[in-house]
């Protein structure tokens, strides 16, 4: 059964920026990815995947006029990609509880870290978190024949499915208004991908409740996440979660001759092992690091193809071949 613990209640404030790598050879500290979460239930009958990457999001999506106090089940893939989330929601007024569950997260040992990182910062703000089943047997299950999918391709598909139908059930189960995830702040996920999942879940109980669809991502959003991330001092997560993007981090860096991925410690293999500077955190994670690494793709992989399903798909039309290249970047 999920655990809820429940504390006191404070906010914090914000901004962001970059700096430090030189902008053409820039590393990420996190390729491929950021981020992670926790939170119990029944682990879910192991459905087939789907097989496609994102999709346009339905036309039927509902129209979401969020009205204060809302009940909101907030997935959270780790402590990081919650933090603004939480503050902009509670500071509007809605009544958040933070879901953890993702065993998307491997090793063990990784997904505690982040686990308790989301856990601290929920009891300091004093909101409810709910810690769910590690059901990693489930979701190896489901993600089999995809291990060598590249990200933002239909294992990271199945990934968002499971987690959100999980969230779906219990806000369903407990009479929460909506429900959405942390996913949908990280620059590194297609926004699409991860909505197009919470959708899919909603519709299952008829949208009732409804999966919240908002742009987590604008500026303000961003330069506030890393701000509060310095302040909270909150570990620094150097992979997406799953076993494969921990083999395809410590590939690239292989290639890269950065020390392998460090799991817990005082160290990180690259930058630092915990958020301390906004300005720094986000230049780590800015668009010319992004482009840097996607424009040579294929002299880290030998195979470009691997990187076609890693483009976002929520680009507007009518850019330039170059523009829409560099918006397309998933990296
Ligand atoms: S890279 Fe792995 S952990 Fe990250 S979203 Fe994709 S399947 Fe999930």
């Amino acid at each position: 059964m999920p655990s809820l613990s429940s504390s006191s209640m404070l906010l914090h404030r914000s901004q962001r920026l970059a700096r430090a790598w030189p902008q053409s050879s820039a590393p990420s500290a996190r390729f491929p990815t950021t981020c992670r979460a926790f939170c119990s239930s029944k682990p879910l009958a192991s459905s087939p995947p789907s097989s496609e990457p994102a999709t346009p999001l339905a036309s039927a999506t509902p129209p979401l006029k969020p009205s204060a106090p809302m009940k909101v089940l907030l997935h959270s893939c780790c402590a990081p990609c919650s933090g603004a989330m939480v503050e902009k929601m509670a500071s509007d007024g809605h009544k958040v509880t933070i879901f953890f569950y993702n065993p998307n997260i491997q090793p063990r040992k990784e997904y505690e870290i982040r686990k308790q990182e989301n856990i601290r910062y929920a009891e300091r703000l004093g909101i409810p978190i709910v810690d769910a089943d590690y059901d990693v047997e489930n979701w190896m299950a489901r993600t089999k024949g995809m291990e060598f999918d590249p990200e933002r391709g239909r294992r990271c598909s199945v990934c968002f499915d499971m987690r959100m139908e999980v969230t779906a059930q219990y806000a369903h189960d407990h009479n929460f208004d909506c429900f959405t995830t942390t996913n949908a702040t990280s620059r590194w996920k297609d926004t699409q991908q991860v909505n197009k999942s919470g959708l899919q879940a909603a519709a299952k109980f008829g949208f009732r409740p409804y999966y919240w669809v908002y742009d987590w991502q604008t500026d303000e959003m961003t330069a506030r996440k890393y701000r509060i991330n310095a302040e909270q001092r909150f570990y620094k997560q150097e992979y997406c979660g799953c076993t494969y993007s921990l083999r395809d981090s410590n590939l690239w860096r292989k290639q890269q001759g950065i020390a392998p991925v460090k799991i817990g410690g005082e160290e990180a293999g690259l930058g630092t092992r915990y958020y301390e500077d906004a300005e720094a955190d986000a230049a780590e994670e800015s668009q010319e690091v992004v482009d840097s690494f996607f424009s040579s793709a294929e002299q880290h992989f030998h195979n470009a193809s691997v990187y076609n399903g890693r483009m976002r798909q929520d680009v507007p039309a009518g850019e330039t071949q170059e523009e829409l290249l560099r918006a397309k970047n998933n990296w």
